[in-house]
């Protein structure tokens, strides 16, 4: 990544502007470079040769670069591809408001469903990022690296209700997760995942790519025009 994308990136992320009625007109074309960094979708598969090393680094190859054969979208608000959500301006159309997810909470230890009112919420981190994003350094927060918990509707304890997410990475359910600022619950490998699906460059800390990660839904929701993933 060169620096001046980089530079670019950071000053454009804040300035994103609140979500628009379904009506709205399509934003002006933006000069923001791709915000894929290829170094990974770069790697290219080589013949399989004899040796087993061959094989391992091919094997490792694949599991950095985003698999773009079709899944069935695990969520009304999910796309046929890996860690991808559907715009804005879908969800408004198809009348998609509010987005739910399954949670647990740590105390009762009973599973129940929590939804979120999809535009309360955009609003919301669109509020926190421009108030935040220059103390961020491109880092995430404390608050996204430790999720303040819910507390629990059927037992009232404070701050202990979890989100449960799939053993299956297809079926993560990545904008329930962007809503409720759960991400930092993932696992760091499942970070990984989304961050390799989504073409970003999955190496740094957690709290790096976290960012990165909060950042890339936010954009997969209100996409720039011509931003190539
Ligand atoms: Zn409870």
């Amino acid at each position: 990544m060169s620096p001046n994308l980089d530079l670019d990136l950071s000053l454009r992320f804040p300035s994103l502007r609140p979500p628009l009625p379904p009506q709205y007109s399509q934003p002006p074309t933006s000069t923001l470079p791709s915000q894929i960094t290829n170094e990974e979708s770069e790697a290219i598969t080589r013949p399989n040769n004899e040796t087993s090393n061959n094989q391992q680094q091919q094997r490792r190859r694949r599991r950095t670069r985003a698999d773009m054969t079709r899944i069935e979208p695990p969520y009304p608000w999910s796309t046929d591809r890996r860690a991808v959500v559907h715009e804005l301006k879908y969800l408004q159309v198809n009348n998609i408001m509010t987005i739910k997810g399954e949670v647990i909470c740590k105390k009762c230890e009973m599973k129940y469903e929590m939804e979120y009112d999809l535009m309360n919420k955009v609003n919301e981190i669109t509020r926190f990022f421009e108030e935040e994003i220059d103390s961020m350094h491109d880092r995430a927060p404390s608050c996204w690296t430790n999720p303040n918990l819910p507390n629990c509707s059927l037992c009232n304890e404070e701050k202990c209700v979890m989100p449960v997410t799939s053993q299956e990475d297809t079926k993560i359910n990545w904008l329930f997760l962007f809503l409720g600022q759960f991400l930092g619950c993932l696992k760091l490998r499942q970070l990984k995942y989304f961050c390799t699906q989504t073409n970003i460059h999955r190496t740094g800390a957690k709290n790096r790519l976290l960012y990165l990660s909060y950042r890339t839904l936010f954009r997969q929701l209100q996409p720039f025009t011509n931003t190539q993933q």
